[in-house]
């Protein structure tokens, strides 16, 4: 694991690291609580944070709240309240300002490796819980909500007028597909469309037979040419059924890109009217919005 360790003392810094490394853990050690602050806002990647309750500028309660702020329900961060002295009063105060768990200075190793394994293990099912939240469990792309999460992210980058563009799927008589050829066949449908997009930037699956692709880099024309290639894909795809016979679908595409003042529940709905009029104007085909007003502002 990724373990932040903060102490005014070198030596204990010394002494945790080196009983730490040798398990395997790659530690970050700090001597100011700033820093360390600093360090683990950056590293999302960071499970553990070991602080002293005697640290500088920021005391260890108030690093241990900042750190919870942090590690909220999308981060797992356990945080670890170091201190010489064990009463009661300073074991709550350490608990009520976000630490998880408490340990004496300097520890001994067996309690710090054994608080470590809970520690691991309460993180990983964190994770996986974190997983389970955010995936579709038939394709494993982002369901909406994780989807359009990372999507906002990604439009905060303040250069993405123009540069950032989404293309909505969706599969053309999908109901056809279930009827003819079962439940399963359908979902294989599903599932084969899904890996055409899977690396294609940030997919999700937004409803049934319906997906998202957003190119954080990937202009209009860059959407449009993806999403051509991508229908000429699918309607390759030749799916055997069990019984013995054999599904071929295609699909239909709406493409819009990021304009100025943009939200990302605009940049879909442009890229869902023009999947609209894919569809009405006969399916397999993609439809590039012009609906982007903003966009003249931008240039
Ligand atoms: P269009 O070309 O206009 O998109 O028609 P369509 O039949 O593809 O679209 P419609 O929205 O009418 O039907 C979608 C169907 O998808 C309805 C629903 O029963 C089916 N469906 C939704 N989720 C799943 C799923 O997870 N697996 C399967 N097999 N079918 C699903
Ligand atoms: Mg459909
Ligand atoms: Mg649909």
């Amino acid at each position: 694991m990724q373990i932040v360790i903060v102490d005014p003392s070198r030596v204990v810094l010394r002494i945790i690291t080196d009983l730490l490394e040798p398990r395997g853990h790659t530690i970050h050690a700090f001597t100011d609580s700033d820093a360390a602050l600093g360090f683990l806002s950056r590293t999302d990647t960071v499970r553990v944070l070991i602080t002293s309750l005697e640290v500088r500028p920021r005391c260890g309660l108030e690093l241990c709240w900042s750190a919870r702020l942090l590690g909220d329900a999308r981060r797992p961060l356990h945080v670890i309240m170091m201190s010489s002295v064990r009463d009661v009063r300073t074991l709550a105060e350490a608990l009520d300002s976000g630490a998880d768990d408490f340990i004496e200075k300097p520890p001994g190793a067996e309690e710090l490796y054994a608080r470590l394994r809970a520690a691991e293990r309460l993180a990983n099912m964190q994770d996986e819980l974190i997983r389970l939240a955010e995936t579709d469990p038939l394709t494993g792309l982002f369901n909406r909500r994780a989807f359009f999460g990372r999507v906002r992210n990604a439009v905060a980058r303040p250069d993405s007028v123009g540069q950032l563009s989404a293309i909505l799927v969706d599969i053309d008589h999908f109901k056809r597909i279930n009827d003819e050829h079962g439940h399963d066949a359908g979902d294989a449908a599903i599932e084969a469309i899904s890996d055409l997009i899977r690396p294609r930037g940030i997919v999700g699956r937004l409803g049934g037979e319906e997906f998202a692709v957003v190119l954080p880099d990937g202009d209009l024309e860059a959407a449009r040419v993806l999403a051509g290639r991508l229908r000429l894909h699918a309607k390759a795809l030749r799916m055997e059924t069990a019984k013995g016979g054999q599904v071929r679908f295609t699909c239909s595409f709406g493409v819009s890109t990021w304009g100025a003042d943009d939200t990302v529940e605009a940049l879909l709905k442009r890229a869902d009217v023009a999947l609209y009029q894919a569809k009405t104007q006969g399916r397999d085909r993609v439809v590039v919005s012009t609906d982007a007003p903003a966009l003249a502002q931008a240039s």
